[in-house]
């Protein structure tokens, strides 16, 4: 099937090409044959991009002067004009990522209600006023930051890009998207959605480009205000670091190694299907992925049977062909990383349960089998590290301090899930995690209206929910010396 859909870089409310003509060609991971061919955009692309986002950022442009419901209307008619292309965005997302068509259209669906909700927000965005000694008043004004630049990883290119885009533009500022180049197409969309709105010129800016050329470009651009990525933890660092020299604010969403606890009160098969769902969705390339299953011992044996039968049981495809409810890896080399951990797994001493290769009736597509790794203690690098794709470790435990204990001797504190039928044992866990994230008998399971982002390295702030509003405003505080 080929790709019809937009394959210009959108500066400034124009579709134009890269200055140097450079594209970017992308393989389809189920079939590994070159699906689009999209414009790469170059750093002087970038600067264009983030110029034409400062000119629309400015104090009296039509964008920071409107009114705050009209801003609202905008968010609500881009939701619409998503919504309205959904299927195409769900099946080119399909095509670009490997992800099966129902993981897509939940993504889709996932971002008109972010669009939605913010929208929501763009006229609720009042300041407080402060009880100051003397005859003062004092308020706060909740303004925006300016410019955003939105980096977003390959594994969910059209959701998280959305994640960070609905309350930048909710609370009035302007904004520069740059996707990974593994999985660039439906980025575009958002500036078909925001073109279809009748957004201002320069609001909205779509540049696909390379990490290295591109990303650095954009990061450390003066007139950025605001840089919100999501992607690895290394990457992440590396931002950081370069943002700082502008003394740029950062979101970083990054990494993670999601506990997921089952204890011996839990509804077994909902847990076994909960812990089969949190690693194997999406190819197991999530940030908030449950790749460690800690299980207490009187339930290993039949929790991991439930697990391996489950595991056993899942069709491989990307869906299009076919009934498939897991996709490929994204990409030859992710998937040779993927199995290089697995390698480490079997030589550090854990026990392949099930899968652990490449799936013999694959002959195309950069499919893995789903992976059950036991014996697993939690100084294992397959234990430690972020394999980011379908490999669940399972580690025993007897009681629950050194279920806790297990659980937060992590880099990462992204998201945990918890098992329990015990009412107290679930609300102490969940206040004793180091994780951003704890769900209880449901993993994994976020919405728009609630945080995202994790503790210590998984990442900085929090996307979604009012959280973000925070990330994307500053505070103004007027005192007004009242004379009498
Ligand atoms: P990467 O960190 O490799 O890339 C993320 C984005 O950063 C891409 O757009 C990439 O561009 C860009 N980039 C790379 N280098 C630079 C640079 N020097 N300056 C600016 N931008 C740069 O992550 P992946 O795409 O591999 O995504 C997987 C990672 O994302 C995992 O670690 C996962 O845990 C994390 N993640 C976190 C989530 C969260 O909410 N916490 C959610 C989803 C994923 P390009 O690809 O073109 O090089």
């Amino acid at each position: 099937m080929s790709y019809d859909g937009p394959t210009e870089l959108y500066i400034d409310g124009e579709w134009t090409a890269a200055e140097n003509g450079e594209t970017i060609e992308t393989v389809d991971p189920a079939t590994e044959e070159t699906y689009a061919t999209v414009a790469c955009a170059s750093a002087e692309d970038v600067t264009h991009a983030v110029a034409a986002a400062d000119a629309a950022a400015e104090r009296g442009s039509e964008w920071r002067t409107m009114s705050p419901s009209d801003r609202g209307a905008y968010l609500r008619t881009m939701a619409d004009e998503i919504e309205a292309m959904a299927d195409e965005i769900g099946l080119v997302e399909s095509h670009d990522n490997g992800k099966t068509p129902f993981e897509a259209s939940l993504d889709v669906d996932m971002v008109v209600d972010t669009f939605r909700y913010y929208a929501g927000w763009a006229d609720k965005l009042t300041g407080e006023t402060i009880p100051v000694p003397g005859n003062r008043l004092d308020y706060t004004l909740q303004e925006p930051l300016g410019v955003t630049a939105h980096i977003a990883p390959w594994n969910y290119p059209f959701q998280l890009a959305g994640r960070s885009l609905a309350p930048a533009l909710a609370c009035g500022n302007t904004a520069v998207l740059k996707p990974s180049n593994t999985t660039p197409l439906t980025a575009l969309y958002y500036a078909k959605a925001a073109e279809a709105a009748g957004l201002p010129d320069g609001v909205l800016n779509v540049i696909p480009g390379r990490g290295s050329e591109a990303g650095s470009a954009l990061v450390s651009d003066p007139a950025v205000d605001h840089v919100a990525f999501t992607g690895s933890t290394g990457v992440g660092k590396h931002i950081m670091s370069e943002a700082a020299d502008n003394v740029t604010g950062v979101t970083l969403e990054l990494g993670g190694k999601g506990p997921n606890m089952v204890f011996p009160d839990a509804d077994l098969e909902a847990a076994s299907k909960g812990v089969h769902y949190g690693i194997f969705m999406n190819c197991g390339q999530m940030c908030w992925a449950g790749s460690r299953l800690l299980v207490h011992e009187d339930i290993h044996d039949e929790v991991v049977e439930r697990v391996v039968n489950r595991a056993e049981a899942t069709p491989l495809g990307s869906g299009i062909d076919d009934d498939g409810r897991m996709g490929p890896a994204v990409s030859e080399s992710h998937r040779e990383e993927v199995l290089d951990y697995i390698q480490t797994g079997i030589e550090e001493g854990a026990t392949v349960a099930t899968g652990g290769g490449i799936p013999e009736d694959k002959e195309r597509g950069y499919f893995i089998e789903p992976t059950v790794f036991t014996d697993v203690t939690n100084d294992m690098t397959i234990a430690r590290e972020e394999i980011f794709g379908p490999v669940l470790s399972v580690i025993e435990f007897s009681d629950d301090e050194e279920a806790i204990e297990i659980a937060n001797d992590s880099p990462f504190g992204l998201s945990a899930g918890v098992w329990t039928n015990n009412i107290n044992r679930a609300h102490d866990t969940a206040a004793r995690l180091d994780y951003g994230m704890v769900s209880i008998n449901e993993y994994p399971q976020t919405f728009p209206q609630t945080p995202f982002g994790g503790f210590k390295e998984s990442g900085v702030g929090r996307e979604q929910g009012t959280e973000a509003i925070k990330e994307y405003t500053q505070a103004k505080n007027v005192n007004v010396n009242i004379d009498r």
